[in-house]
């Protein structure tokens, strides 16, 4: 068994689709999902699809590329989306200083605020950081009880080691089979399995076979394959440690 612990499966990409992919990814051992909103809209969505499918669970919040969107009355929403049995995150939240679609002061307040809320609900967050590292850090460090993973990992091993020292996960995709990614092959030889999670990001970032191609969550079974020959494990030790990671963080039933 496998589990998808980063999928979009509510994006328009999917909306031809979804209940083949879904049935796709299962006919590979992919069991679960996890369905993380971006902003209120598709946390909205992300809570319907987990309510339609007894496989999919969502997590809630708002991302830095929608950071102007966190207020009092949106932080509300949240709170009442989170109440659904299903919603077993706060995210994808975070610092985007890649993009920058918002100013660093929106962001790192829209940040504080989820963090918060993600603390009082006693719910793990996702997290995007993108360019941000010393900023990520400094609000983290401001809530040091809560868990979580850091999604699509792009840092190297240094930033992984700063990522570990506080106790989250680190979520790799199919960027670690890209033969010039050499900065996510090294953390991922690196990293100690029980840190590990595994995520497709999908619509975004098919692995190298398809490249370009839309993304499924069955794409998760190419992360494992290359994990596993960087690692110089089975494959099956790596699923198998993957899925209990991703249980526990997210105490899935
Ligand atoms: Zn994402």
């Amino acid at each position: 068994m496998l589990i998808d612990s980063h999928t979009h499966l509510d994006f328009p990409e999917f909306d031809s689709d979804r209940e083949a992919v879904i049935a796709s990814a299962k006919s590979l051992g992919v069991e679960k999902f996890l369905n993380p909103g971006c902003n209120l809209a598709t946390s909205r969505k992300a809570v319907e699809l987990a309510n339609q499918f007894p496989e999919i669970y969502a997590g809630v919040g708002i991302h830095p590329h929608d950071a102007a969107e966190v207020d009092a009355v949106s932080l509300v929403e949240l709170t009442k989306l989170a109440s659904n049995k299903k919603v077993v995150a706060i995210g994808e939240i975070g610092l985007d200083y890649f993009r920058m679609r918002n100013s660093k002061e929106i962001q790192i307040a829209a940040f504080e605020n989820q963090l918060a809320l993600a603390e009082k609900l006693g719910k793990p967050v996702i997290i995007h950081s993108r360019e941000a590292d010393k900023d990520i850090f400094e609000c983290l460090d401001k809530f040091p009880n809560l868990k979580g993973v850091f999604h699509c990992f792009g840092g190297d091993w240094n930033f992984a080691k700063e990522v570990l020292k506080r106790n989250f996960y680190i979520g790799i995709t199919a960027i670690v089979t890209y033969p010039n990614a050499q900065k996510t092959h090294e953390v991922a030889q690196k990293i100690p399995l029980e840190k590990l999670l595994i995520e497709t990001d999908s619509p975004f970032l098919a692995p190298q076979s398809r490249r370009g191609k839309r993304c499924n969550p069955a794409d998760v079974v190419e992360v494992v394959e290359r994990i596993a020959q960087l690692k110089s494990i089975e494959i099956d030790e790596v699923a198998t440690t993957t899925v209990s990671n991703t249980q526990n963080l997210f105490a899935l039933e």
